[in-house]
């Protein structure tokens, strides 16, 4: 059993530790330009993705034509690693790289790949997701967006909700009917919407957990006209899209919550002070446990991965981080009462707001439902992993 990187992963790790050093963005050019929300990319945030894309360090197991280096899975690991360790996240509209670039790259036309997934790699684009509505979340198949499908274009008529930065986002992918007699399923297209188009209003819904500033909306489409050339994909096709091959760095995401979950570990050791509680003790000896828990099958599912075998811990670790890490949240908000409220006992992490305890933990409610809700993970873990029956 090998236990560490070899000499060739160590260099590559050395290599990215010195581009990192040498191009990620200052807290001051940060602290000068705020990001407004997920859709928005200040001027040092495009700068320092379009870097990343020159130099192969954006998506480091893709080819350097898209942004990589062809990085064996190894490598890919010690990637995220690095860039989980120094809190810095390559793309500050994460729904464009991860989710729009990475499907019109697979689903997308020449055109399409020219126009929009290569600008959104170079960080000249954002985008926002429009998939949920007010009766479509976890079932999304039940969405009632409608596209009137004519000749040459698309009328878009209907409502999504929760679309992270579509306030600022210049493109919409986006789930719409276009066939209303097909089962619920086989009738769904991905189309991109101008998000300037005339038609479109978005309500940004504000969040207690982002003092004052809005990252959701609600998001309406009124006689939205959008060209037929738009579609991704084959019409009626999208359920594929929605559900389809976007797993590229799946096996790698875990690293990003078990640093997550480590920083706040330390961080509640730093917050609550020595004590004589043996319940305090015992409960933050848990904590302990649930992380080297997270990262022990983090590596597990990432070997067998990487090996080309299928590994069920990908949808064991999203269930298990995101309520561990409520778990510890809560801890600290209970230990510390009302200094839970003090910005001051928030240690700072760069990329992201200071945040007092108090709101850590209420943004913790959001990844057991961002991404799919615990109640569905089970499902889903219940189902595909441990084979039981529906319910
Ligand atoms: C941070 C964040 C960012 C998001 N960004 C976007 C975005 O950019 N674009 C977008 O389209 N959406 C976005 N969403 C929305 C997200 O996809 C939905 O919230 C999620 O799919 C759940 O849908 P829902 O809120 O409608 O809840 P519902 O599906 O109505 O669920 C309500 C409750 O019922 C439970 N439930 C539902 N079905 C079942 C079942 N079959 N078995 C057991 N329990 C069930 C759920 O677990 C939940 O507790 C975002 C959400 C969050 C938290």
């Amino acid at each position: 059993m090998q236990l560490h990187w070899d000499e060739s992963a160590e260099r590559f790790r050395q290599d990215l530790v010195e581009w990192l050093d040498a191009h990620a963005p200052s807290d001051d050019e940060m602290e000068a330009e705020p990001r407004l929300s997920t859709g928005h990319l200040p001027g040092w945030a495009r700068k320092f993705q379009r870097a990343m894309f020159d130099d192969g360090w954006l998506v480091p197991g893709w080819p350097p034509e898209r942004g990589g280096r062809n990085a064996s899975p190894v490598e890919q690991m010690i990637y995220f690693e690095e860039l989980a360790r120094r809190n810095i996240q390559r793309a500050q509209n994460p729904q464009g790289l991860s989710i729009c670039a990475p499907s019109i790259l697979d689903r997308g036309t020449d055109r399409q790949i020219e126009d929009w997934a290569l600008p959104t790699l170079r960080g000249e684009v954002t985008w926002c997701v429009g998939m949920s509505e007010p009766g479509a979340g976890s079932d999304l198949a039940g969405l009632a967006t409608k596209a009137a499908v004519h000749e040459d274009r698309f009328v878009v008529n209907g409502q999504k909700v929760w679309t992270s930065g579509a306030h600022h986002a210049d493109l919409c992918f986006c789930f719409v009917r276009t066939d209303t007699e097909a089962p619920k399923h086989k009738g769904i297209s991905a189309i991109v919407i101008d998000m300037k188009s005339p038609g479109i209003e978005c309500r940004p819904l504000e969040e207690i957990t982002e003092q004052g500033h809005a990252d959701f909306n609600e998001v309406f489409f009124d006689d939205v006209v959008v060209p037929r050339e738009n579609l991704v994909g084959d019409l009626h096709d999208g359920w594929k899209i929605a559900t389809g091959s976007l797993g590229h760095e799946r096996a790698m995401l875990w690293i990003n919550q078990a640093t997550t979950f480590e920083r706040a570990f330390q961080a509640l050791r730093r917050a609550v002070t020595p004590t004589e509680d043996e319940a305090l003790k015992e409960t933050i000896a848990a904590h302990y446990i649930d992380l080297q828990a997270l990262w022990i099958m983090g590596y597990r599912g990432f070997s067998k991965a990487a090996r080309g075998r299928p590994s069920v811990e990908s949808s064991i670790l999203k269930l298990y981080s995101s309520e561990a890490e409520q778990r510890l949240q809560l801890t600290a908000v209970e230990a510390l009462g009302p200094a839970a409220l003090d910005l001051s006992r928030v240690s700072g992490a760069k990329f992201t707001r200071r945040l007092p305890w108090m709101m850590s933990y209420f943004r913790t409610f959001a990844n057991t439902i961002a991404g799919g809700t615990s109640e569905i993970q089970r499902n889903i873990i219940a189902e595909r992993v441990l084979g039981l029956p529906r319910g």
